[in-house]
């Protein structure tokens, strides 16, 4: 498998290379150079394979042995190894739930297969790699849980100081082992400004060897592909349409599932759905791009101005036949909601259908119905990117009653935080590095 920048498509990188960069040095995204398609019997025989066999055969074909056979089975076995069901609301409207691993969030995917890629292509280098990670809660949960007890691999987390939920805190605090938490006296973009200022130093670099985990990694948009075929098994009735209803911010989850339709995936349509920031929906009507400044919402993972994954999607509807829009336009409808009409799509979701959605999931569900009334004959999978419990307080103040706590995040209330406190001054983190990682 061979990658190019989207800036330069004659700039080829193996992915190894692609994965340790995270970017390339001309600012584009690394795309893969060529997408593959799945054999037509994998789709007819797809209701034979288990969710980790679909995994491995997506994988295969679109690394096209850029690891052994031997050694992807064995990434994608410790990556992919909790289920991704999808729940019926009625036969049009379907829910599929990427919450059931460790962060109860879907980005665990992309961080599990991260982790697991970067442990193996890590194998023979003699010095710990050490991966910096600035987070404003949900990312560094989802990094943290993917690398713990990762061989080789150290993560050091930096996280503003009160500017977390208790529980998030605790996913990144809690762990302990190869997984170290800084609380910085800052906000987020301190924290963000930190992690840069470390890959500039020239010393640091050349004593310990740093990484990030970037959003924009490849290996986190691969694994996302994954599902969507996995969703597909679980619906399909051999005559109605499918169609994925994504709530996108960055827009990789979206992106994953074009690669996976690019694949083969027998996807009818996709719908882009977001809150008031809106840029791309904006784009789909108007065929103009205005990225501005993001606005606050209920639903906060999706408080994006600038998705950063549009590049990889205008690389993709890219053509020498017709434009990127009308390309674009033919596959993804665009809709947006304001948090007024969110959390009634909650209630009315929690007292039509006894089910409970989060905001993330309760735009994806507004935007699959307003498709619905122009194409009522479609089965509507809504990619359902959170658990509720992630939303404890909005849920319970939108819902009027409690909202259940799965186990294995209420465990990690008991558990006790191990972090270290410290300034925004870069010399203070420096010298912390070089103590414990040098
Ligand atoms: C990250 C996130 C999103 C947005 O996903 P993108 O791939 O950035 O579009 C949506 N919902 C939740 C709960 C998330 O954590």
């Amino acid at each position: 498998m061979k990658l190019y920048s989207t800036k330069n498509k004659s700039h080829l990188v193996s992915l190894k290379e692609a994965i340790f960069r995270g970017l390339p040095e001309d600012n584009g995204l690394y795309m893969p150079q060529y997408i593959p398609k799945m054999p037509a019997d994998f789709i007819t025989n797809l209701p034979r394979y288990s969710f980790q066999e679909i995994a491995f055969e997506v994988a295969r074909t679109l690394l096209e042995g850029a690891i052994p056979e031997a050694d992807l089975q064995d990434v994608v076995s410790k990556a992919i190894n909790f289920p991704a069901p999808v729940h019926t609301l009625d036969y049009h409207k379907r829910v599929l739930e990427l919450f059931h691993g460790p962060s109860l969030a879907f980005k665990d995917f992309g961080a599990r297969f991260m982790a697991q890629m970067m442990s193996y292509f890590n194998r023979d280098e003699d010095r710990e790699l050490v991966i910096l990670v600035a987070t404003s809660g949900d990312t560094g949960g989802a990094v943290a849980a993917g690398f713990y007890q990762t061989p080789g691999i150290r993560v050091v987390i930096l996280y503003p100081s009160g500017k977390v939920s208790p529980l998030q805190e605790k996913q990144l605090t809690s762990l302990g082992h190869n997984i170290a938490a800084l609380e910085i006296q800052g906000t987020f973009d301190d924290c963000q400004a930190l992690v840069k200022q470390a890959f500039l130093d020239a010393s640091l670099s050349q004593t310990i060897r740093l990484s990030s985990a970037n959003s924009i990694n490849i290996s986190r948009l691969i694994p996302q592909s994954f599902y969507y075929f996995e969703a597909y098994k679980q619906v399909a009735d051999g005559k109605t349409p499918v169609v994925f209803c994504v709530p996108s911010g960055n827009f990789g989850n979206l992106t994953a599932g074009l690669i996976a339709h690019r694949m083969g995936l027998p996807a009818h349509h996709f719908i882009a759905a977001t809150n008031i920031n809106d840029v791309v929906p904006q784009y789909l009507k108007s065929g103009q791009y205005l990225p501005r400044p993001s606005v606050r919402t209920l639903s906060n993972a999706m408080d994006v101005g600038n998705p950063s994954n549009f590049t990889r999607m205008l690389d993709l509807f890219s053509s020498s036949k017709c434009s990127t829009w009308n390309n674009m336009t033919a596959s993804i409808s665009g809709y947006a909601y304001t948090d007024h009409e969110t959390a009634n799509a909650i209630r009315q979701v929690h007292r039509q259908y006894h089910y409970t959605i989060e905001p993330h999931g309760a735009v994806g569900y507004l935007a699959l119905e307003a498709y619905q009334q122009q194409h009522p004959d479609t089965i509507g999978i809504i990619l359902e990117t959170a658990h509720p419990a992630k939303f404890l307080e909005d849920m319970e103040r939108i819902l009027q009653q409690p909202i259940e706590i799965p186990e294995r995040l209420a465990a990690l209330a008991h558990r006790p935080k191990i972090a270290t406190l410290m300034s925004t001054q870069f010399s203070e983190l420096k010298s912390w590095l070089m103590e414990y990682y040098a």
